[in-house]
């Protein structure tokens, strides 16, 4: 676990330009780090889903549940993508945590309620703006590395 701890908090001194003592991942419960690596060490539940970029149906390991946002919209949306899909709207979700709109941030917050992480999202929406974006731009980085896992 503190190899963990000491990762997290590794991407998050790179996604930030506060001082390090003010953004450390211990200020957060870790429980969205923590509930996605027991949920991998669990027989993965296999889910099928149809990729939205190129309509593949796909499904275990290939089928990717992710937030994306939505820039007409204004807000992120839950989407499923396959393996050869999936690594571009994490990057186009970098780009709007990287923006730092409100929107953006509020709606990232929203989705991880919704993926019953709410514990972390109200503690990322309480803390400064600096923040938000550095516990998002983690949380993003986790889920490309696979240590959280959305469900559909
Ligand atoms: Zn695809």
């Amino acid at each position: 676990m503190t190899t963990i701890c000491d990762e997290a908090c590794d991407s998050l001194l790179a996604a930030t330009s506060e001082p390090a003592s003010e953004v450390c991942y211990t200020k957060l419960d870790l429980r969205l780090i923590t509930e996605g690596i027991r949920m991998d060490e669990e027989a993965p539940e296999s889910y099928f889903l149809l990729c939205s970029t190129c309509h593949t149906p796909c499904s275990g390991a290939d089928a990717h549940v992710i937030p994306r946002w939505n820039p007409e919209r204004r807000k992120i949306f839950t989407t499923y993508r396959c393996g050869n899909c999936w690594l571009q709207p994490l990057e186009e979700l970098r780009a709007a945590v990287a923006s730092g709109e409100s929107e953006v941030l509020a709606s990232f917050c929203d989705f991880l309620t919704r993926q019953g992480y709410r514990k972390d999202a109200d503690t990322i929406r309480a803390a400064s703006s600096g923040q938000q974006k550095a516990y998002l731009f983690a949380i993003v980085d986790a889920v490309q590395a696979q240590k959280i896992i959305f469900h559909p």
